[in-house]
């Protein structure tokens, strides 16, 4: 079986993880609302996209 040539010290395996973070997804900011929305999708809150309205919101449909 292999072994591995030479320590792998605690500054080496450090360095390693040094790469291991997740990236942080993109946030937008609703033009309308103010909301922080995922780029390329309508606004959860209000609905909104690219300047209008394309989606009905889900607060407004519940209550009624
Ligand atoms: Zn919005």
């Amino acid at each position: 079986m292999g072994l591995p040539s030479q320590k792998r010290t605690k500054s080496s395996g450090k360095r390693r993880a040094s790469h291991f973070a997740l990236a942080k997804p993109a946030v937008n900011k609703c033009a309308n609302c103010g909301t922080s929305i995922l780029p390329h999708h309508a606004c959860k809150k209000c609905g909104f996209f690219k300047g209008a309205k394309k989606v009905a919101s889900k607060t407004k449909s519940t209550k009624k």
